[in-house]
């Protein structure tokens, strides 16, 4: 019998590759589609020989059809750090919603389940704090940071147009800030900043005072939650996935510099326009639905796997850079 494919878009970046990865650990045959814009082949390295693994370097704001029983979709596909969404708005703007659209109409012509890889900027700047579901947020649509509020808000009315429309049984998960190994040094989101700026003694560049918030999840329970949610029946309902313990980007700045042993100094850099003073997600409803879903990984312990990705990735670089420096001199010993 054909076994059924779930498909990955986006499935070479931080958080997909950790989805392809738990997914072929419950059994199932996975194909990731990526551009490679922001994502990469390292991070699929550890299961690109699975034989239920397949990639496929496709953009998905072109017609995707596929000869295969496929049984879920998962839209994980756009640049997350506003670093690489803002630099290309029109192609993130583009991505959310005609990407949405065909990973839509692929799901409706297999019968598949389709979940979206919301986010938290769909709250915008909020007024309120924690955000709640309920909650329809303060985005500037003008703005700097539109083409990803917008374009993901976009994304969500239309994960809901083809729920009531077609019936396609879709999913829609909030993720607030998540952080792991796999993200990228040069992604220019907050943690893989301020790890490698630590790691490496420069300055932690503090955007603005400091005094604006975030709350942190790490990759594990945001996996957990994104999976619990799939095999849920919640067709169209946003759920928040976050950890709810919230802090100031100066503490997170301390935080680092002390769990690295860095003797870093922090510098203070403009607060970029639109950037949200507060963030924290109320998830009692993920709590409730999702059989007690709950975040169990602490900032320090998330932090401390992380800084051991990143150090490990610095040794690798730095032994690749030697062979590679070996290979170029005649007569080096060993050559
Ligand atoms: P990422 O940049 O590491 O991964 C995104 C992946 O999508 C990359 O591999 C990139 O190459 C690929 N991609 C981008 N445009 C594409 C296109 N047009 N066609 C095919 N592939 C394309 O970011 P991430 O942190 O892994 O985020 C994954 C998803 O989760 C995104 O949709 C993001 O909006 C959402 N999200 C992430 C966070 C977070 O904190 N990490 C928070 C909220 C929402
Ligand atoms: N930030 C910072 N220094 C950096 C990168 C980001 O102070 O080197 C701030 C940024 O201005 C924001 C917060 O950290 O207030 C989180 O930024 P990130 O880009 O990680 O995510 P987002 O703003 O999308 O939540």
């Amino acid at each position: 019998m054909e076994t059924l494919a779930a498909i990955v878009a986006g499935g070479a970046g931080f958080i997909g590759s950790h989805l392809c990865r738990r997914l072929l650990d419950q059994g199932k045959r996975v194909i990731a589609v990526d551009n490679l814009s922001t994502g990469s082949l390292d991070n699929l390295s550890a299961i690109a020989s699975s034989r239920n693994f397949d990639f496929i370097r496709y953009d998905i704001t072109e017609p995707l059809d596929m000869d295969l029983k496929v049984h879920e979709i998962y839209n994980l596909a756009c640049a997350a750090s506003p670093l690489h969404y803002q630099a290309q708005p029109v192609r993130t703007l583009l991505t959310s919603v005609l990407g949405s659209y065909r990973l839509l109409e692929l799901a409706r012509h297999k019968r598949a389940r389709i979940l979206l890889a919301s986010t938290s900027e769909v709250y915008g700047d909020p007024l309120v704090n924690p955000q709640k579901e309920g909650y329809w947020g303060n985005v500037n649509p003008a703005g700097i940071r539109s083409c990803y509020d917008e374009g993901k808000r976009s994304a969500e009315s239309l994960f809901c147009d083809y729920a009531r429309q077609y019936g396609t049984d879709t999913r829609i998960v909030r993720i607030f800030n998540t952080y792991g190994p796999h993200m990228a040094s040069g992604d220019g989101r907050v943690i893989p900043n301020f790890i490698t700026q630590a790691l490496n003694g420069f300055p932690l560049t503090v955007n603005g005072d400091g005094s604006q918030t975030r709350s942190f999840m790490y990759i594990d329970d945001l996996i957990e939650g994104i999976a619990r949610t799939m095999d849920a029946d919640l067709t169209a309902i946003p759920i928040n996935l976050g950890n709810p313990g919230e802090i100031t980007i100066n503490q997170l700045a301390h935080t680092i510099i002390r769990l690295t042993g860095s003797r870093s100094e922090i510098v203070y850099n403009p607060l970029p326009q639109d950037d949200p003073r507060r963030r924290c997600p109320d998830i009692t409803r993920a709590t409730s639905l999702l059989n007690a879903w709950t975040p169990c990984v602490t900032l320090e312990k998330g932090l401390n796997l992380t800084i051991n990705y990143f150090k490990d990735l610095t040794l690798k670089h730095n032994h690749a850079t030697h062979a590679i420096n070996a290979r170029s001199i005649p007569n080096h010993a060993g050559v």
